[in-house]
């Protein structure tokens, strides 16, 4: 049987990886002249190694974790630093946070695990999910925050994971996470980095696939007919027993089914909505953070929001990494590392006196994701969600955005063990 899958982000390798050891023969079709999608790595000559897109691994992400070692390598681990936090001038430590802050942060980390807790599968079977899902996350901090600082740093906080404004972002999507997370033993999120980056992960996944691998070939028609699909790129077409579409809603939203997908299908790609995220890079002739004894992580209330020590080689770097609507006005700006350096100055004099040069990664507008991660808009769970990752007629739909981990490469690691379960259950064979 042959199997076209469309994306090779890491969700289209692995994937292809799993069909091919059941026998399958598989060819990958990727819009980009590169691997990995959301998945990218810079390598400069002089030791700068980062990550322009995905980068951490929770110490639950087995999948990430597992895949790593298999390929032949050992996870990075985070040092344990605590995070700076700087609010309105003032400036506490993730180890020791303002009272009124830790007071608000507690009291919303009781009673969300409350709310988790009590959420049964299906979602659909509990009276209250409506309701959560009309409401936002930045609602549900208003209302159980008692000071500003705790407020903050709260949203601070949850931006981060949710890769957006959450204002934008569903309480029940957001609660979702928290019953994912409440059994885990301590802090276990962003424990680990892949070791020589991303990107050169993903070119072992390829280096171990025996299909053919057409690059730059942007889907743009799917037509169905006698049990057979024709796919229509931008350089010529392929016919194939069964596709797997890995790729992310908004350019799903692009290419035309004949016949045309479900309504339900169609309402749920088209309400899947992307969150808006840049990252700032800047490499330093020194690592000065560290004659602080402090590791480089920070939150702040400023416009660069968030920063760390981002070098995975041996070239002292710093990224920014900015979400939401402050991302889109990062992108509109004419120089954004200078000023995104200006900023970082006002709070460190360090960074300008060692700035040796910087990059810009824009995701808000990148043309084969329009965005960082996927994000449960208010609404979206309860309406939608049900149908973004099921199977029409031979087509089959992988993605972070169709599994249990939305926004993380866990989440497309497991929607490719699904929609590969969906193909093998098909044909009888097991995984
Ligand atoms: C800035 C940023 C920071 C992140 N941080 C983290 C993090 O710290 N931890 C974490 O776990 N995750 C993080 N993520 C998310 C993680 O990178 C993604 O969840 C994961 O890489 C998604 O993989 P995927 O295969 O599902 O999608 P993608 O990587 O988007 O792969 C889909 C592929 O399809 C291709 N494609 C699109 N349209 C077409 C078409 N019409 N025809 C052919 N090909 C097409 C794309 O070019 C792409 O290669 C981050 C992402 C970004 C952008």
């Amino acid at each position: 049987m042959k199997i076209a899958v469309v994306g090779a982000g890491i969700s289209g390798l692995r994937t292809a990886m799993l069909l091919e050891e059941a026998g399958y023969e598989v060819t990958i079709f990727e819009a980009r002249n590169r691997l990995g999608g959301r998945l990218f790595s810079i390598a400069k000559s002089d030791g700068v190694l980062y990550e322009a897109g995905g980068e951490w691994i929770d110490a639950d992400h087995h999948r990430v974790l597992d895949l790593i070692r298999y390929l032949g390598s050992e996870p990075n681990p985070l040092g344990q630093w605590p995070r700076k936090l700087i609010f309105r001038g003032r400036e506490a430590s993730e180890d020791v946070v303002w009272t009124e802050a830790l007071e608000d942060d507690l009291r919303i980390e009781a009673i969300a695990r409350e709310m988790a807790r009590d959420l049964h599968s299906p979602i659909s079977s509990n009276h209250q999910a409506n309701d959560f899902d009309q409401l936002s996350v930045a609602e549900f901090f208003e209302q159980n925050t008692v000071s500003e600082t705790g407020k903050w740093w709260l949203n601070a906080k949850a931006r981060l994971q949710i890769g957006d404004d959450l204002n934008d972002a569903s309480l029940l999507g957001w609660l979702l996470g928290v019953k994912q997370r409440a059994d885990r033993d301590g802090d276990e999120s962003g424990a680990y980095r892949i070791p020589g980056g991303a990107s050169d992960l993903c070119e072992k996944m390829a280096s171990k696939l025996q299909g053919d691998r057409e690059m730059g070939c942007v889907l743009k028609r799917i037509r169905q007919h006698n049990n057979q699909t024709e796919l229509v790129f931008n350089h010529g077409t392929f016919t194939f027993d069964k596709v797997v579409l890995t790729v992310p809603p908004p350019a799903l939203e692009r290419i035309v089914f004949e016949p045309a997908l479900s309504v339900n299908k169609r309402c749920a790609v088209e309400a899947c909505r992307m969150g808006r995220a840049v990252k700032i890079v800047w490499q330093f002739e020194k690592a000065w953070w560290r004659d602080y004894g402090w590791g480089g992580g920070m939150l702040c209330d400023g416009p660069i929001q968030s920063t760390w020590d981002s070098g995975l080689g041996e070239a002292p770097l710093l990224t920014a990494y900015v979400c939401g609507k402050e991302a889109s006005e990062w992108v509109g700006l004419g120089d954004p590392i200078r000023a995104g350096l200006y900023e970082l100055s006002v709070l460190f004099p360090e960074a300008q006196l060692n700035y040796v040069r910087g990059w810009f990664h824009e995701w808000v507008f990148d043309p084969f994701a329009r965005g960082g991660i996927s994000r449960l808009a208010p609404g979206y769970v309860t309406e939608h969600m049900q149908f973004i990752g099921p199977n029409e007629s031979g087509i089959h739909f992988a993605g972070e955005h169709t599994s249990s981990w939305v926004g993380t490469i866990e989440g497309a690691l497991e929607s490719a063990e699904r929609v590969c379960a969906e193909i093998f259950e098909k044909d009888q064979r097991s995984l």
